[in-house]
């Protein structure tokens, strides 16, 4: 499996803007953020989209999600409210086949999405 570069921001070849990370997971700023606060949440471990997970994959994807409720908090978002999305495959419009949760706030949100 090609390396993304997601891949590469998670082993350090590539520099981000770094929020949170531990042994399992890395949280950096979009480059190209869609609201005040745009982040990406993703595993050091290579899954390619949501369709990928595995049983053995649950605790890490709970993880994910966990990191997306600190962060919020961190970033004074979790109050007035934020979006987690993932998008799974280019119907979805995923880009970038790593898979990686958006937290998204400091704006208000339309429903349902485009
Ligand atoms: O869900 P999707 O795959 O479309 O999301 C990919 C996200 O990764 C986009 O929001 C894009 O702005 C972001 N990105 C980034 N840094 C890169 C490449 C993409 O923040 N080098």
């Amino acid at each position: 499996m090609s390396d993304t570069i997601f891949g590469k921001i998670a082993s350090g070849e590539v520099p981000a803007d770094i929020v949170y990370q531990d042994d399992d997971l890395v949280a950096f700023r979009d480059l190209s953020p869609q609201a005040p606060t745009h982040i990406l949440i993703i595993p050091r471990k290579p899954i390619p989209t949501l369709n990928h997970v595995e049983e053995a994959d649950a605790a890490l994807i709970g993880r994910m999600f966990l990191a997306a409720a600190r962060i919020a908090e961190q970033e004074g978002i979790a109050a007035a409210g934020y979006r987690t999305v993932i998008n799974c495959n280019a119907g979805a419009g995923q880009t970038v086949y790593h898979l990686h949760v958006h937290l998204l706030g400091g704006r208000p949100m339309q429903w349902p999405p485009g």
